[in-house]
Order: structure tokens, then C-alpha cells, then sequence
């Protein structure tokens, strides 16, 4: 354990993770905590990092407010449609009120916006979303961050978050060790705003074998975002909500674009209109919310499995007609290129052009994270002016356990924040987290030496199972006592696919999958005690499987909670396919006890705080 060397930090603002949220919690906290010491951790480099980490070609959050094109409540309204009634409208107003003023400063900072030729606003691609030319987006939030923090880690990885041991349950900071050197890190913090990005790869994915790694969220977001609290006993929500998205097959290519912009649709191979096939089937199992426009996004996978299903794959989206015109051909291009340039590279390898070839389209394996159409995440206070009680705990974005805030994917229930509003969703973060020390909540924490020399032995035992175990190898590489992260990454991924509703059962799961996954994962979690890393780099992903290991559980535990399919299309509960909105129009809550491992899980009300007006069109 000598030869890791330890660091020591101590600070008021701990950033955990400097993605979009990220980078907004570090700008702004120095805009309200002028002498406060704000650290900010990031795994990768922050001029990367993050699933923003190529770029964008659109900025899919902004209302457009000074044009009077949206206002914060069609947001919530919109929000609220495509989840299916269930998301918590006090905090995806408060990020839809903040929001233009961030898509702002991105202009300001010379994020490159395009413009609307004819009336001089950005360029509209759909009634949310506006489109930038993207590439140079990371690089500039990042500036934003490390012009304002006091200091940004690169390449460390933060495992665990230390507590206060004057007060069970309040947050002293953060460990983690440096991946290139192997030292040791202690950052001990008055608050810590945890925005560490979504949960790829907890499903099995469709590429495997020749396409591993490819997936469609980014490779890296490993669920430490939830695992960090959930370890702590922090109440999470909604975790059952997962995604799946329709996406050009193999690359993941994103679709917005293509049905925004260049007015795409889809066929089946006969060349029908297929969701309409579906509508009736649809209606028995989700009443009126199908009528809903726009459709919600799981009711239109839904059609899509079903049709796959009954044998009328494979589904493509018709491009043929848009990019005759040359403009939008030159669109659909740029589209892959600023974004998913894999896209294009797999179309190249498989001969596709989409002028001359309908593209092949495909649902992924299901992910889990709260800014993009899902919502899981921390169980997190609203603001003050209109939170109700149960959703109100004195700061912002503040989780249950005091002083550890999250934003982005991080936070549970407001879905449709995006980029933006995962940059905003930081700020207001910080700006909370500020008022907290201020208001002298962080006094007198205690992190004992300790504790922190406790988690340096925790942390770098996979580095001592393999050198002791390596010694028992007699041929190959089959070791009697430890296995690799990517053997046990493989087996989770298994796991959650076959009981816990992934690609190769379609989704569907029951109560009685869900029991045995839990159990199979239980014993995952015994086995990864025994998980060997020969460098630092595995040690990462042996720190990333364990994360995502908890964040599985977590998720299993809410699946088997939620007594009905609220999100067909997402996953089903073959054992309760419809949707109740009589017993289960409510949010989930679980809490894992720290000492036991085990959780508990409860309803929380939804309120409909806004009300139900038509939504306004976009100009
Ligand atoms: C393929 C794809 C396309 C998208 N398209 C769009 C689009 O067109 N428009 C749009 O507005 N939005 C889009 N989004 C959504 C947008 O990228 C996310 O909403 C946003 O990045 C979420 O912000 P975040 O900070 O929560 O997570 P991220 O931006 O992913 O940041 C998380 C950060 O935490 C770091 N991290 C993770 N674990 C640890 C750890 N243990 N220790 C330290 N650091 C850690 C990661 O390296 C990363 O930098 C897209 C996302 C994807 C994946």
C-alpha cells in the first residue's frame, strides 16, 4: 500500500465528474462563492470527457423564451407527456426557467450557433431543439470550468464519498486514485455536487464480440453517479425508468435529426406505415396516453418491438426522398459527423448510401440515466418557491443525505434536460451548495484518518488479488482465484439482460425473473471481492464494474417494486402488462441501508403542478 503515495485536498466545493453538469457546477459555484476553494474530478480530461465528449449537433434544450417560442410550463407539460404523467414538475420547471440564460453564454463564449437566415433566431430543428455546430462545445464549457475552479483533477476516479462521522448522514468529501500514477487521493469537502454522467453497459449491448464498447450512451458513464449515493444511503428514484432508443442499427446514429429536420419516416419491410398497425393493441394497454401528441417515445418503440416481433423487420427509415435534395443530403452527413462519426464509418463498410439505401433502424439495449427522455436518478429537494413539502428539504438539488447535491443524469425525475439543462441543472447545484456553507451547515465534519486509510486498502485490493492470484496460473490466462473486470462486466451485463428485461428477451421481465436476477446479482457482489486488476487501468474498470454492479441492483429493486408497465417500449412486466395509473400514478423512492446492503423502497406522490393547457407551437 506504500508504494500508492497519498494526497491530501481540502475544500469547500467538491465537483465530482466535469461533464456538462459538471462544468456548470464549477462556473457557477465561483459566481456566488468568490473565496470559497471549488476542486473539480474528472475520470478522463474535462476538454473531452462526458458524453458530450465529441460534440453535438444540436442543443436539444432551449424554450426560446425571448421570442415568446416556449415558456418553462409547455417544458414541463411536454416532459411530463413522454413519461407517461410520472416526473417531478417542480424541478424540470426550475431547470426550464434557467435554462436559455446558459444557451446564452454557450453563444457568448463563441459556441457556434446557427441562425435562422430569415428572422435572425437560432435555427429551430424541432420545437426544443436548436442546432450549433457542435465539435468546439466540450472545449468551451471546459474553459468555463477550469477558468473558475480553484483546481480540476484530470484522470482520477473517484470510488467513494467519505462521511462526516460527527453526523451519519452528512457528506465530507470524496477518494479516488490517479490512473496513469496509481497515488491515492483525499479530497475533503464541505459539500460535494456529484455529476458524474448516466449507466452504459449495464445491459448486455447489441454490439458484442467484434462491436464491443459500442453503444449508444457514452462507454464510459459507468453509474458512479448513482453508486456514489446510493453507497451513502441517499434515496434514489424512478431507477426503474430506463431507456431505450430507436437508432440506426449498428452505429447508434442519432434519428432526431433525421425526422426533425429532414422530415424522415419510418416503413417496415413491406413499406408500411407500421405504428399504425399497432395503435389498437397499444390503446388496451396504456388507455388514452397514446392518443397523447406527441406520441410518447416509449409507445413508439413499442410499436417497433411489436412489429420486429411479429415478423415485419427490418424497419428503415426512408431517406431516399430527403437526400435527392443536396442541402439535406449534405445535413444527414454533417448530422453523423459532428457527432457519431461511427455512423458513417459503418454505413461505409456496409455499402449504405442512404440516397440510394433506406438504412436498417434498431432499439438498443436499455440504459439508465435523468437527463435525457428517462428520469432515474437521486431522490433530490426542489427549490424553495414552488416545491411542495415532500419534495422540499431546505437546499436545491440537495439529496437526502446533507451537504451531497447532484446534478445532470445524476438527478432522478426531470427528464428532457439534456445539455443545457444539465449545464443549468449544475449551476443551480452550486448556487445552493454555496448557500449551505454559508448558512454554516457544513460546520465541524469529521473525516478521520482512518477512514480514509480504510478505503485505500478497499480500493487497491483488485491490484492484490491479481498479483497474488497471477502466481497460481499454471497455462493461459484461467486464474483459480480472481477474475478479470471484463469477465465480470460480461456476466452483470448477462444478468440484467435475461432477468431484468434486456434486447434478448425483448424487454420482458416478471416478478419471479426479478427475484432470481437479484439473487444472481447478490452473489455477483460476493464474487466481486475476488475482481483482479493487473494495471491501473483495470483497476478502473474493476471500480467502474463495481459501480455499476450496485447501480444493477438498484435498478432490479425498483423494477420488482413498480407493479405494472408504465413505459411499454422500455420494458415490460410480463406479469402486470398494463399500465395502473389507479395504484401506481406515483413516483418510486429506495434507500439501501449502508451497514446491510439491503433497500427499502416507498411511494412518493406525483403533483401535477402545472396545469394542463395546450401546448404551444414552435414558430
Ligand atoms: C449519443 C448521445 C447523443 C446526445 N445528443 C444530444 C444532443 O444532440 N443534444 C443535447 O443537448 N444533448 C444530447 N445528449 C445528452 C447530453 O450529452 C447529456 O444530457 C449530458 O452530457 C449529461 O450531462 P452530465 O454532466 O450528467 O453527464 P456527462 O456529460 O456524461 O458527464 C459526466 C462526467 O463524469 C465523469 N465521471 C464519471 N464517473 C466518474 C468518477 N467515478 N469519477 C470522476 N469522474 C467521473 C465522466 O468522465 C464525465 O466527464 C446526448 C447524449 C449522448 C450519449
Amino acid at each position: 500500500m506504500a508504494r500508492h503515495k497519498t494526497h491530501h485536498e481540502e475544500c469547500d466545493i467538491l465537483v465530482v465528474g466535469g461533464g456538462m453538469a459538471g462544468t456548470g457546477a464549477a462556473f457557477e459555484a465561483r459566481h456566488w462563492g468568490r473565496d470559497l476553494k471549488i476542486i473539480c474530478v474528472e475520470k478522463a480530461n474535462i476538454d473531452r470527457s462526458g458524453a458530450v465528449a465529441q460534440g453535438l449537433y444540436a442543443i436539444n434544450c432551449y424554450m426560446g423564451m425571448q421570442w415568446d417560442e416556449n415558456q418553462p410550463e409547455d417544458h414541463v407539460r411536454y416532459a411530463r407527456n413522454d413519461l407517461m404523467g410520472l416526473v417531478r414538475e417542480d424541478l424540470g420547471y426550475d431547470m426550464a426557467r434557467h435554462v436559455d440564460s446558459t444557451v446564452h453564454m454557450f453563444d457568448e463564449w463563441g459556441l457556434p450557433m446557427m441562425k435562422n437566415p430569415k428572422t435572425g433566431r437560432y435555427q429551430r430543428e424541432g420545437k426544443w431543439q436548436i442546432m450549433i455546430h457542435g465539435e468546439s462545445y466540450k472545449p468551451i464549457v471546459a474553459e468555463a470550468a477550469k477558468k473558475s475552479a480553484d483546481k480540476i483533477y484530470n484522470r482520477i476516479m473517484i470510488t467513494h464519498l467519505l462521511m462526516d462521522e460527527n453526523d451519519k448522514n452528512r457528506v465530507g468529501g470524496a477518494v479516488g486514485f490517479n490512473m496513469r500514477t496509481g497515488d491515492y487521493y483525499v479530497f475533503r469537502a464541505k459539500t460535494v455536487i456529484v455529476a458524474a454522467g448516466g449507466a452504459s453497459h449495464i445491459f448486455k449491448p447489441r454490439a458484442v464480440g467484434e462491436g464491443m464498447g459500442r453503444t449508444w450512451y457514452a462507454p464510459w458513464s459507468n453509474g458512479s453517479a448513482y453508486a456514489l449515493p446510493i453507497a451513502v444511503g441517499a434515496k434514489m428514484t424512478q431507477m426503474e425508468n430506463r431507456i431505450v432508443l430507436c437508432r440506426f442499427k449498428d452505429g447508434y446514429g442519432p434519428v432526431g435529426a433525421y425526422f426533425l429536420h429532414l422530415k424522415t419516416y419510418t416503413q417496415n419491410a413491406n413499406g408500411e406505415n407500421y405504428e399504425k398497425k399497432w395503435y389498437e393493441q397499444t390503446k388496451k394497454l396504456v388507455g388514452e396516453y397514446i392518443d397523447h401528441h406527441p406520441t410518447p417515445t416509449c409507445l413508439r418503440n413499442h410499436a417497433f418491438v411489436q412489429e420486429v416481433m411479429a415478423g415485419g423487420g427490418p424497419i428503415q427509415m426512408v431517406t431516399k426522398e430527403a437526400f435527392q435534395d443536396p442541402h439535406l443530403e449534405t445535413v444527414g452527413w454533417e448530422n453523423f459527423l459532428g457527432m457519431t462519426v461511427g455512423q458513417a464509418v459503418v454505413w461505409a463498410s456496409q455499402n449504405i448510401d442512404p440516397k440510394y439505401t433506406n438504412p436498417e433502424l434498431t432499439t438498443s439495449e436499455p440504459y439508465v440515466m435523468g437527463s435525457h427522455a428517462t428520469c432515474s436518478g437521486a431522490w433530490v429537494s426542489g427549490p424553495e418557491d414552488i416545491s411542495p413539502p415532500e419534495y422540499y428539504w431546505g437546499y436545491n438539488r440537495m439529496m437526502t443525505v446533507q451537504g451531497l447535491f447532484g446534478a445532470g443524469d445524476t438527478v432522478g425525475g426531470s427528464a428532457h434536460k439534456f445539455s443545457s439543462g444539465s449545464f443549468t441543472e449544475g449551476r443551480l447545484a452550486a448556487k445552493a451548495a454555496v448557500k449551505y456553507i454559508e448558512d454554516q451547515k457544513a460546520k465541524d465534519i469529521k473525516v478521520s484518518e482512518k477512514q480514509c486509510e480504510d478505503f485505500k486498502k478497499i480500493i487497491y485490493k483488485p491490484l492484490e488479488n491479481y498479483t497474488v492470484g497471477r502466481n497460481e496460473i499454471t497455462g493461459g490466462t484461467v486464474s483459480p482465484s480472481y477474475f478479470s473486470p471484463i469477465q465480470g462486466l460480461q456476466r452483470l451485463q448477462k444478468i440484467m439482460d435475461e432477468y431484468v428485461g434486456g434486447i434478448s428477451v425483448n424487454y420482458m421481465t416478471n416478478e419471479n425473473l426479478l427475484k432470481k436476477g437479484l439473487d444472481l446479482l447478490k452473489w455477483l457482489e460476493e464474487d466481486l471481492e475476488h475482481v483482479g486488476a493487473e494495471d491501473y487501468h483495470q483497476l478502473m474498470r474493476a471500480w467502474e464494474l463495481k459501480h455499476r454492479a450496485i447501480t444493477s441492483q438498484c435498478v432490479t429493486e425498483h423494477t420488482l417494486f413498480r407493479k405494472e408497465t408504465r413505459w411499454p417500449g422500455y420494458y415490460y412486466r410480463g406479469d402486470y402488462l398494463k399500465l395502473d395509473d389507479k395504484d401506481w400514478h406515483c413516483l418510486t423512492v429506495s434507500r439501501r441501508d449502508p451497514k446491510t446492503g439491503k433497500f427499502t423502497m416507498e411511494k412518493m406522490p406525483v403533483y401535477h403542478i402545472i396545469g394542463d393547457k395546450e401546448e404551444k407551437k414552435a414558430s
